[in-house]
């Protein structure tokens, strides 16, 4: 099994309680992105390009931590960046697991092998390796020759050492169904879960030909299904996420299911989208009018389907509506037939361009703290 057993029971049950409880936003994983450095430059991030000071800031373990139980998540995402360059990784990552909440450490794999010692292997730790396709796939996507075979090497080296190892994979357009079905066999033989997105358009990426719009997302995705029909892939979601992938549902999304915390501060309101940044968790959920996001709503939301924002929504579709979610098991993912009505995005309002404001306020910050403690800061750097 690619995730441990103990980390579903733990999530159905916090998810019960916040039913029962009432709540109508509560957090169901914890985006921490601890630094925005990689030792990677894909052409589809929108996460890396920021002047050198601000690719050199990074969140202590203090700030980490203090994320963690200002959230209450039961469960940790650290991307980044790449989360292995943070000198102070095993130390955020073992304070969480020492708090019993799951962490999902998502890695190129690049430094995976020569940083496996920084952890202990644990049924509250898994790392999730970045991995698009297969080989002339996933180098053509991380621009760089030779890193799916370092992962590969290292994803095995991780499961030899006694962790749990996923995969996740972005989809770009131009992929075909063909080859990441071949992908999806590749990783069932290799013992680990995958998990699927589409790409979402960064702003800020610099391959902005290769995202795929909705329509094109469900058909494509319809038709790697329809080719692993028996194949049982490991996928690590919640089946109605992949129904939503397929066309069949018509999911909206839901921003607080996984808050961001990075260097900026908590991020309004997605992974996705840096529309503003407060302070403290309890800021983000009062002061973010959570109405104004989503497909339909904002331009910027026009194509998403990505995990962050609807795997939440699949997930609290499976408790609040139990026979929707035991008729899936049933009939499984429909890959023909009509698809579920799309969301019409004739009165969305119109993108707010506000990335320059926060590089020129973070930067502002930065230079600022350096005169007032020139020694902290390089401690802290
Ligand atoms: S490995 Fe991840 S963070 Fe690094 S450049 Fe690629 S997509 Fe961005
Ligand atoms: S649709 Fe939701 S997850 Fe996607 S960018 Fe908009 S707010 Fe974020």
């Amino acid at each position: 099994m690619p995730v441990p057993f103990l980390k579903e029971i733990k999530l159905g049950t916090y998810l019960i309680k916040q039913k029962l409880l009432g709540n109508k936003r509560y957090p169901l994983v914890l985006m921490l992105e601890p630094l925005f450095r990689c030792n990677l430059a894909c052409a589809g991030c929108g996460k890396i390009d920021y002047p050198a000071p601000i690719l050199n800031r990074r969140m202590t373990v203090e700030e980490c931590l203090q994320a963690v139980d200002e959230c209450g998540a039961p469960m940790v995402a650290i991307p980044g960046g790449e989360p292995l360059i943070h000198k102070e990784i095993g130390e955020i990552v073992a304070g969480i697991i020492e708090r019993k909440v799951f962490v999902s450490l998502c890695t190129n794999a690049l430094l995976l092998e020569k940083k496996l010692h920084l952890f202990k292997p644990s049924p509250y730790l898994f790392f999730s390796v970045h991995l698009d396709g297969l080989k002339d796939h996933h180098d053509k996507a991380v621009c760089q020759d030779g890193v799916f075979d370092k992962a590969v090497s290292a994803i095995k080296a991780a499961r030899a050492a006694g962790f749990a190892v996923n995969v996740n994979a972005t989809i770009f357009d131009g992929h075909s169904a063909e080859d990441i079905a071949g992908y999806l066999d590749f990783c069932k033989e290799l013992g680990v879960g995958v998990s699927i997105s589409p790409g979402y358009a960064y702003e800020r990426a610099p391959d902005q030909q290769h995202f795929l719009a909705r329509k094109k997302t469900k058909e494509l995705f319809r038709k790697v299904f329809a080719l692993g029909k028996g194949k049982k892939w490991n996928f690590v979601h919640s089946p109605l996420f992949l129904d939503f992938l397929a066309g069949n549902q018509e999911h909206h999304c839901t921003p607080w299911g996984m808050p961001t915390r990075n260097i900026f501060g908590w991020q309004k309101p997605c992974y996705l989208l840096g529309e503003g940044y407060t302070k403290t968790y309890k800021e983000l959920m009062e002061t973010t009018d959570w109405d104004s996001y989503g497909t339909g709503k904002y331009e910027k939301c026009a194509n998403c389907m990505a995990h962050c924002g609807y795997e939440p929504t699949a997930a609290d579709q499976m408790i609040s509506h139990p026979l929707k979610a035991l008729k899936f098991a049933f009939t499984g993912i429909r890959t023909d037939g009509p698809m579920a009505p799309e969301i019409s995005l004739a009165n969305q309002r119109p993108a707010e361009f506000v990335f320059a404001k926060h590089v020129e306020h973070e930067m502002e910050s930065i230079e600022k703290k350096a005169k007032e403690r020139p020694q902290t800061l390089t401690a802290a750097e």
